[in-house]
């Protein structure tokens, strides 16, 4: 059986923990949160980088520094993990969904140009499978509108580009995932990365349990106590040090990924004309995060059909996303019905192929095999 996904460790992880746990601090802000941190300050060129419990914590903190009142509306995308669109709404945020365009999978500029007004406070692009969203197209009318936030959920793209710079670096925040389906692990994990500078000391406060505990730790002030909101977000010293391995060997695991995407890329795309599939779309102007692979395939009946097919092979393929403009959890958040027509198209068209740094190249080639033969066999 081939797994869907399965963590990889680069080598240091287990002696780093051990470090992490002789050396005494193992709550939050501890030695390798701090060159945790560091290290993603330097690839990001932020102001400063927060490692937190999860990404969906980091979108929280994110949501509060917002100061959100109200009537407030924020504009996400239809086709994402549930957390982007939940943590704003827990802070009392009215949702919008915007759908995607079809090439990136990314939210769709037009889209959110229809959707924004007066009462918008941020819009949450994500870069799905780690291939930039229309950041451009996205620029372009956020400058018509400076009363809008970019929020980037950079789940997927970290060490991505657009234009060759950062993905994470263009929203005044932006947050990552630690989570074992990622790209870099450590259980469960995340942070929340600050491109203003202005944001960074009510960050920390927000951050430390809404006390002003880092002026006090800078010898600022002479106690510390509760001056803001805030709460326990912070990601322990031991799983930072499982971290920092990961995010040191960060070359090792961008090139296993992007060996193993190169070879569903090579076995599959020269087929998929011919089978009324396609293969992921990564514009030019993008630099690869390589989260995953996906295939689109023609209609819904034949992605349900391959995915039985794959699993009766022995290879855990899977869908993506179940839309969140029309599901339960969002009607009593929701500021406007939308329609996100490509949303539902691709949602019932995509297939994830079993993906992760360790994945054999001959364990793609029999898992590309078997997407062929089956496509063969269901169009005859
Ligand atoms: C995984 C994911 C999240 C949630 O991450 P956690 O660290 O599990 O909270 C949020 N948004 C996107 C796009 C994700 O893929």
């Amino acid at each position: 059986m081939i797994p869907f996904n399965k963590p990889g460790m680069v080598g240091p992880e287990m002696d780093y923990v051990r470090e992490a746990v002789e050396h005494g601090h193992s709550s939050a802000k501890g030695p390798f949160s701090d060159r945790a941190s560091n290290l993603l300050e330097q690839a990001t060129g932020a102001a400063d980088v927060l490692l937190t419990t999860s990404c969906t914590a980091a979108l929280e903190m994110s949501a509060m520094l917002l100061d959100l009142q109200p009537g407030d509306r924020v504009i996400v995308p239809s086709f994402t993990f549930v957390t982007t669109a939940l943590a704003f709404a827990r802070q009392g945020a009215e949702l919008v969904f915007a759908d995607i365009e079809p090439n990136t999978l990314g939210i769709d500029p037009a889209h959110v140009a229809e959707l924004i007004d007066e009462r918008t406070r941020a819009v949450v692009p994500v870069h799905y499978a780690g291939v930039a969203c229309d950041l451009d197209g996205l620029t372009d009318v956020l400058a018509e509108n400076d009363h809008v936030t970019m929020v980037e959920d950079n789940a997927h793209g970290l060490f991505g580009e657009h234009r060759g710079r950062p993905l994470g670096s263009f929203g005044r925040f932006s947050t990552l995932s630690f989570h074992e389906t990622k790209n870099f692990v450590c259980g469960e994990g995340g942070a929340l990365v600050l491109n203003d500078p202005a944001d960074v000391a009510r960050a920390h406060i927000v951050y430390d349990k809404g006390t002003n505990r880092r002026e006090f730790m800078l010898g600022q002030v002479d106690k510390y106590s509760w001056v803001d909101t805030g709460s326990s977000f912070g990601m322990s010293d031991l799983l930072a040090a499982f971290l920092f391995a990961q995010l040191e060997g960060k070359e090792t695991v961008l090139a296993r990924r992007k060996a193993v995407f190169d070879r569903y890329e090579a076995a599959l795309a020269p087929h998929a004309e011919r089978l009324g599939f396609r293969t992921p779309t990564v514009p030019d102007t993008a630099t690869c995060a390589y989260h995953m692979f996906y295939i689109l395939l023609e209609d819904r009946p034949t992605r349900d059909h391959l995915l039985t097919a794959l699993g009766r092979s022995g290879f855990r393929a899977t869908f993506h996303y179940v839309p969140l403009h029309d599901a339960a959890g969002a009607k009593a958040h929701r500021a406007v019905e939308t329609d996100c027509p490509v949303t539902t198209d691709i949602s019932g068209r995509l297939l994830r192929l079993p993906f992760y740094n360790d994945l054999p190249l001959s364990d793609v080639d029999r898992i590309a095999d078997c997407v062929l033969e089956t496509l063969t066999a269901h169009a005859g």
